[in-house]
């Protein structure tokens, strides 16, 4: 899924002719990094990194060629990284392909190797050259996991203001055509009336009982986008009239009236609002249906943006936050998690060994590959925070 509208990403900056030759250049630098990150998976897993018992100097030479490996897919790496960026960066799965990536090089690569080599796996993983390989993976994960962590924070960006600017998610069913003016707005928008979000239309406002109550629409469950007969008080008290001041004249009761008349007019039956101010009833139809009007109609939708702005910095925030505090149980719990899984992968071993228990004693001492591992968890709940929110206020729209 693109994370934002075309029209305003580096694909439309960059010419057809530029886009294809980033993409040959990405093509040759993922297909150079897959030869050698093979190559080297080739060396570590057929044991030719580590079966030198007593040949020093074949050792020093697979030790030498792990390095030159290493340094030429550090270069092609960077490259397709780099032009991956360039192609990719709208996709919002791309930083979390990258997370993964990483996510796996840290951790999961060792422990499929324990998993699938049972016994054997300390044999291919022992020697310089198989300990310079393993590095060289952590050193890939990291190289990956720092894009995945800049992609992925700049599609909750890019999202937030998809959800904030963007196209309405809901079928719109009342006031889908309105377009918006100028109004004085709230000091804090999630407070906004609907008089001060834009769709209110001052011709309409000057007399709208809803605004003459200082209330909201939405709260009353009748206003200008749904309910004729507020249209027909704020434009004087009939259908066929244009819009007016309310005078007594023209059979309209203004404010002072208000206050205190149970008047019916124009067949408007009314009850006492806010401030006294009589507004429009509706018995025919049920709250319910009242409710579901309000979430189909355009103004509504402006309040909750406006709910979703206030609420999405903070509740997206809360994750790293809890994180930094909680950080040590945080830890714990990895490792508590690490050793469930080395349970469960024992059980599912024929041999009955917990394969990768070494592995986790060696993750559960690693601040490195925790805190890797925490980064990526932290930005999956980060998502998840989001997306909760955006459950809440577009699809539910509590
Ligand atoms: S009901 Fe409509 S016209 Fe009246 S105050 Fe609200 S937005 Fe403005
Ligand atoms: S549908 Fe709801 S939000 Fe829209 S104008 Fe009517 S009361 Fe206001």
């Amino acid at each position: 899924m693109r994370i934002h509208k075309s029209g305003s990403g580096i694909s439309d900056i960059l010419t057809e002719g530029v886009l294809d030759n980033i993409k040959k250049l990405f093509q040759l630098a993922l297909a150079a990094t897959g030869i050698m990150f093979g190559y080297l998976m080739w060396g570590l897993f057929t044991g030719a990194l580590s079966n030198f018992a007593d040949k020093p100097n074949e050792a020093r030479h697979a030790l030498d060629v792990v390095n030159q490996v290493s340094n030429y897919l550090n270069v092609t790496l960077v490259v397709t990284l780099l032009t991956a960026i360039l192609l990719y960066y709208e996709e919002a799965v791309f930083g979390f392909s990258l997370l993964a990536i990483s996510a796996f090089l840290a951790y999961g690569f060792q422990f499929a190797i324990d998993l699938l080599f049972d016994s054997d796996a300390h044999k291919l993983t022992a020697g310089d050259a198989s300990k310079a390989l393993m590095h060289e993976l952590f050193l890939m994960a990291i190289m990956i996991g720092a894009p995945g962590i800049l992609m992925v924070l700049r599609s909750m960006g890019a999202r937030f203001l998809e959800m904030r600017e963007g196209d309405d998610l809901t079928n719109i069913q009342y006031g889908s055509a309105a377009t918006k003016e100028k109004v004085p707005r709230a000091v804090l928008p999630v407070l906004s009336k609907c008089w001060q979000l834009p769709y209110c239309r001052s011709g309409v406002r000057k007399n709208c009982p809803i605004f003459l109550a200082k209330t909201k629409c939405w709260k009353e469950r009748t206003g200008c986008m749904c309910d004729e007969n507020i249209l027909m008080l704020a434009m004087g008290g009939t259908e066929a009239q244009a819009p007016v001041n309310m005078t007594k004249e023209i059979g309209f009761v203004p404010i002072g009236d208000l206050l205190a008349t149970d008047t019916k007019r124009a067949n408007i039956a009314t009850r006492v609002g806010p401030h006294g101010v009589r507004i429009p009833v509706n018995p025919n139809i049920s709250d319910a249906q009242k409710r579901d009007r309000c979430r189909n109609c355009v103004i509504y939708n402006e309040h909750q943006r406006n709910k979703f702005s206030f609420f999405s910095v903070p509740v997206t925030l809360a994750v790293p936050v809890i994180v930094a505090f909680q950080f040590d149980n945080l830890r714990m719990l990895l490792t508590e998690a690490l050793r469930t899984i080395d349970k469960i992968v024992a059980h599912l071993n024929l041999s009955g060994d917990a394969v990768s228990s070494g592995l986790t004693k060696e993750i559960s001492g690693s601040m490195p590959i925790e805190t890797i591992l925490i980064v990526c968890l932290t930005l999956v709940l980060m998502t998840w925070a989001q997306r909760l929110l955006e459950y809440c206020v577009f699809k539910i729209k509590i």
